[in-house]
């Protein structure tokens, strides 16, 4: 996440302090606590949720690849650097190496905390991962970290990167709520995992370390004489935290808390799309940096719901529709790496891949949240396509960057030679020549899908997002085992099938919004897009659901056209040459980069699909070849499964 600071806006953020002062005047304080709003559904502990099929298929390559061996793939950013113990951060470190070819010299100061989000990002997909296939040569690893990291906690609390004399003093660019947010993520999850309770007991130890030096609404964890800040505002996802313990323990000082990050925040100086006031206004279009902007969705949702103000919803539905401006076709949220103001296009704009994990976990959050459906296509959306059309689909590597159409992966954006020093649009197991963010999300994302294809509403159980995998928790106080068995989204018959005997439950399943035809074999009522079936289950009893899809022909934030087949979006391959890059000191890890056989850039002629015998999802029709100016014959093929592709095509 390597920033060059494009904008210059302290004016518009000096207005943001006098209006807000204003508002505060007008006894309309957008932060006040009005009415707490309950979450509309439940998430499961983590675990309870295990992958089957191509699920686990994926998590097992990730964990065999660059999820489970990054460490030795940059062994200086992680293993030789014990950010969080020994080597804490003192005023005598001038430099490190944090995990960039530096192409501007020295690195500041401000960079430093850099090691800190690699590692753990990392680990908090490696613990998930490692969990969701339960395989014990992983497992080991987690728990010898999990203790090593907690040796490191200090007699006050304090878990860091920062020693005694830096630590809470800040007046600039720090790491210090974002070192933690990234840490006590993945402690959480290996807590609600082992239930143990000296994980939990510390991750709230540490949370009260972080409330007592920064008093609340008492102090200022989010000022910065320098509105141009990277680990500072990442900071305040520390609400992730914030939020989980909320939901574990009850206890509101974490909700409170969290409206206070939010406040001041949204007080302070800085380049952030997500403060309140730049919310407000609706002509205001996205710029800032793109992973901060779609992390910190979820933070202006948990400050609605834990205040209930109205001030604060009104910013989160402005929120969300200037996210539809900046979304491609492919739900990837475009921003290479700023967002720059300007809106998604598929050949043009490229997106982050820790831009699409970041989106699809807030996504998530907004699922639990409303329990609006839409949010469950979204992700959907969001996973089958930018992210796995970003994964390479053979080897372990994938693009930092990538557009919707992918004519080049050369390291540029399809060929565009004005950013010389542009490397990110090729695949690789780590980018150390840009930074090593996107690696560690891309080993989180699956995890957190998976986390969320299972959630409680009450005592009824719902299946939130679709795709297989094995369900064990407990309702009413009874075990309920389903295992939902499917090829999702490349088939679309889905079996439910009760492995235990629950008694009397509600079982709620999302019927996706593109879903006009579907048959399923048990009585149902239709409530909000949710499939509603209430009986007593037998041990054994299966569910069958089918959809029906057709293929649906879509326009992009450009106009452009783009065929979608259920939650798939596809695209024509186009043939490319591959070239072999970097090599690593581990067999089997390069870099990759591709360059097209034969370009064609084809154009929308208003032809049907047709559907290809014996391959899902796949379709001939005729596109306009403007060399040729004939139509022509084209294969789609979900675009998951391709390197380089067209997805969106103009009107000819
Ligand atoms: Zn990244």
């Amino acid at each position: 996440m390597k920033q060059s600071f494009l904008f210059q806006n302290l004016l518009a953020a000096v207005v943001l302090l006098i209006s807000l002062g204003d508002v505060h005047a007008q006894g309309k304080d957008p932060f006040r606590v009005v009415k707490p709003l309950n979450e509309h559904f439940q998430p499961l502990r983590f675990g309870e949720i295990r992958p089957t099929g191509w699920l686990k298929k994926q998590v097992t390559e990730n964990l065999d690849g660059f999820t489970g061996r990054l460490d030795s793939l940059v062994p200086a950013l992680i293993t030789n650097d014990d950010i969080y113990g020994k080597q804490r951060l003192t005023r005598k470190v001038k430099s490190k190496d944090v995990g960039a070819v530096s192409d501007q010299g020295d690195w500041q100061v401000q960079f430093l905390w850099w090691n800190s989000e690699t590692q753990s990002n990392w680990w908090d997909g490696y613990i998930r991962s490692a969990i969701l296939t339960e395989d014990a040569h992983h497992l080991t690893r987690v728990k010898n970290y999990i203790n090593k990291i907690l040796a490191t906690q200090d007699a006050d609390g304090y878990l860091g990167i920062y020693d005694k004399e830096l630590r809470y003093k800040f007046d600039n660019e720090n790491g210090e709520l974002w070192s933690k947010a990234t840490l006590l993520r993945g402690l959480l999850a290996w807590y609600e995992y082992t239930k143990e309770p000296k994980v939990l007991r510390a991750v709230q130890r540490a949370v009260q370390n972080v409330m007592d030096n920064w008093k609340l609404n008492a102090s200022h964890p989010f000022y910065s004489i320098n509105p141009y800040v990277g680990g500072l505002s990442h900071g305040l996802v520390f609400t992730d935290v914030l939020e989980n313990l909320y939901r574990l323990t009850k206890q509101r000082a974490y909700l409170d808390y969290t409206i206070f990050c939010y406040k001041d925040f949204s007080l302070q100086v800085l380049n952030e799309d997500a403060q309140y006031q730049k919310l407000l206004d609706t002509s205001l279009l996205l710029k800032g940096h793109g992973v901060h902007t779609y992390e910190h969705l979820r933070t202006v949702a948990a400050a609605y719901y834990a205040s209930g103000n109205p001030a604060l919803q009104v910013a989160l539905k402005n929120f969300l529709q200037k996210i539809v401006y900046t979304t491609s076709g492919s739900g990837g949220p475009v921003g290479d790496e700023w967002i720059g103001g300007r809106k998604a296009d598929a050949t043009k704009r490229g997106y982050e891949y820790c831009s699409i994990h970041e989106l699809l976990h807030s996504y998530g959050e907004l699922l639990i949240k409303t329990g609006d459906d839409q949010y469950g296509d979204k992700i959907e959306k969001l996973f089958f396509n930018a992210a796995q059309g970003a994964r390479h689909p053979e080897k372990s590597c994938i693009n930092y960057l990538k557009s919707d159409n992918a004519y080049s992966l050369t390291g540029s954006l399809n060929n565009d030679t004005a950013d010389k020093k542009q490397t990110r649009y090729k695949y690789s197991p780590v980018h150390q020549d840009a930074a090593v963010c996107c690696v560690p999300n891309a080993g989180r994302i699956a995890p957190y899908y998976i986390q969320q294809m299972w959630m409680k509403e009450g005592d009824a159980i719902v299946a939130s997002l679709l795709g297989p995998c094995n369900l064990s928790t407990t309702i009413n106080g009874k075990k309920l085992v389903i295992e939902e068995e499917t090829g999702y989204p490349f088939q679309n018959k889905i079996r439910f099938k009760m492995l235990s005997a629950p008694g009397t439950v509600t079982l709620k399943i999302r019927k996706p919004a593109w879903a006009k035809k579907f048959k399923l074999s048990h009585a149902y009522r239709l409530e909000n897009d949710y499939l509603v079936l209430r009986q007593q289950w037998k041990a054994n009893e299966v569910i069958e659901l089918e959809f029906f899809p057709e293929p649906r022909l879509e326009q992009d934030q450009q106009k452009a056209f783009y065929w979608s087949y259920g939650p798939l979006v596809l695209a024509h391959p186009v043939e490319a040459i591959e070239t072999k890059g970097k090599a690593f000191p581990l067999p089997g890890f390069y870099e990759l980069t591709y360059e097209p056989v034969n370009l064609v850039v084809y154009k929308y002629s208003n032809h049907p699909l047709n559907p290809i015998e014996g391959k899902p999802g796949s379709f001939q029709t005729l596109f306009f070849n403007p060399i040729t100016q004939q139509d022509e014959p084209i294969t789609l093929r979900p675009m998951g499964e391709t390197i380089l592709r067209q997805v969106s095509f103009d009107s000819k």
